[in-house]
């Protein structure tokens, strides 16, 4: 009946988590049994982070998380976090301290010891300038750009500390003159299309213009994967409602976005950016730090609960854990606490989100159809929504209008399946474009009672399967 899932779902509140999970992937996921006990504990979706890490740990996480998603019978989302122009101090025998008021030099490629210039991994001289501010180890030693000449960026230490080896580099105010792709970055992406990620996560966006170009770079590989634009800079901010609109999904990346903006602002952003998806039917990944404190801990402290609440009551797709899974003791505790929160959120007191800003879709035909879909299922208390949806813009519209019901998508590419399984509220079914697939769908759930008798379901299908923005009708069936 069903070509290639084979999960069969209960509809149980708490066993149809409505916003998603994203687990980072890294050395304490170290065997295919490991990123099956992540994807048991809940995980949605897989960020391989192409900051860390080598060729031939990528080819063996990338296996491993197909390989258990297929003895699931899950869809489940590989994303690709590309490095962007992230820049970090290169090799030091030793940490070095800085005093206030001290000035330091930097230069691509430098040999410390012997000239006393620190080294960068990057050569970020000519995208930088006297006054700017230049950040080292996460925002904690600030200093100002004093001077650039000869390769080698001068800067004024502000406040006392010590540096560390491959510690990260912010540049809040310089401009990267739209190329924020990277020479890595470029290999990177060729390395990603041929091992069939779903997503593209693209670092240190600054404009529309970037997600653009990394759109016509990877339709001219012939690559199907959609981009995530990760909101981490400042620049980033003065672009955000056409940022959101042209990229597929949208990431609060809240650890960058605090160094280059305020810590302060970030939980404001963060609700804005929810919000703008909404208003765009594009879906947002709210993460970093949700529960930074299990790296160490079997246990999240309260704050980190209700942080990760915040973020469902406001409505993300998804929540995304970064060093916790990666690199943390307790990764699948980490997910299972995490999906702890969503059912309770859910289960408790559905969603209700702040800031509501309606579709621009609300008067297109496919928008029309999703809010008609919602209401009809709101009034009629239906059990879920059936969506049969080839490029999956069906399901994500209905899903970007926040109901309380589960969403099931039937799709026949198993690249749509995999993108939506970190989108709200959404269960994919892969299947063959023929007429009537909610239906079949619909009786092969009753079959195995996901449906009972008298439960209601919303469809909708097209009069061309298979065929994109065919949507046209809207079905209440009553289950017999
Ligand atoms: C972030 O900065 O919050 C983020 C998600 O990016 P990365 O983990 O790549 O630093």
């Amino acid at each position: 009946m069903i070509d290639i899932n084979t999960e069969i779902p209960t509809l149980k509140s708490v066993d149809f988590p409505r916003t998603k999970i994203i687990a980072t992937i890294g050395p304490s996921i170290n065997s295919f049994e490991k990123v099956l006990e992540l994807l048991e504990a809940g995980a949605n979706g897989i960020r391989v982070n192409f900051s860390h890490g080598t060729t031939e740990e990528r080819l063996t996480q990338i296996s491993w998380v197909r390989k258990a998603a297929k003895s699931l019978g899950r869809s489940i989302a590989l994303i690709q976090d590309l490095q962007g122009p992230k820049i970090r101090l290169g090799d030091l025998s030793t940490m070095i301290p800085v005093e206030a008021g001290q000035v330091i030099r930097f230069r691509y490629g430098a040999d410390y010891e012997r000239e006393g210039a620190l080294p960068v991994q990057y050569d970020f001289s000519k995208n930088v300038k006297r006054g700017e501010r230049l950040y080292l180890c996460d925002g904690k030693i600030q200093t100002i750009i004093t001077s650039v000449k000869d390769g080698i960026v001068h800067a004024r230490v502000e406040n006392s500390g010590i540096l560390y080896a491959k510690k990260g580099i912010n540049l809040p105010d310089s401009d990267f003159q739209g190329n924020i792709l990277t020479k890595k970055d470029l290999k990177d992406i060729v390395f990603g299309i041929e091992n069939d990620f779903d997503y593209v996560a693209q670092s240190f966006v600054q404009s529309a213009s970037d997600i653009e170009k990394l759109r016509l770079r990877l339709l001219n590989l012939g690559s199907d994967a959609k981009i995530i634009a990760k909101i981490e800079t400042r620049a980033a901010l003065n672009d955000l409602e056409e940022i959101i609109a042209t990229a597929d999904v949208t990431m609060v990346a809240r650890g960058d976005l605090a160094v280059e903006t305020e810590p302060e602002i970030v939980p404001i952003l963060q609700r804005k950016i929810i919000s703008l998806g909404h208003k765009y039917d594009r879906p947002t990944i709210v993460a970093t730090q949700m529960l930074a404190s299990m790296s160490e801990n079997p246990e999240p402290t309260r704050a980190e609960i209700s942080d990760i609440a915040t973020a469902v009551f406001f409505g993300a797709d998804a929540v995304m854990l970064s060093d916790e899974t990666a690199s943390g003791k307790y990764p699948n505790e980490s997910v299972r606490v995490m999906q702890k929160v969503i059912n309770h959120v859910q289960a408790s007191s559905g969603l209700q989100e702040i800031d509501t800003i309606q579709s621009i879709n609300a008067h297109n035909k496919q928008g029309a159809i999703s809010t008609a879909i919602i209401a009809l299922a709101n009034d009629l208390k239906a059990t879920a929504i059936v969506a049969e949806t080839r490029s999956g813009t069906t399901a994500l519209k209905i899903a970007s209008r926040r109901s309380d019901h589960p969403i099931i998508a039937i799709t026949s590419s198993q690249r749509v399946a995999q993108q939506l399984a970190i989108v709200y509220s959404i269960k994919s079914f892969i299947k063959k474009d023929t007429h009537m697939q909610a239906q079949k769908i619909t009786d092969w759930l009753r079959v195995h009672n996901v449906f009972k008798t008298g439960d209601i379901i919303i469809s909708a299908s097209g009069a061309y399967p298979g065929v994109v923005g065919a949507t046209d009708t809207i079905k209440v069936r009553v289950i017999k």
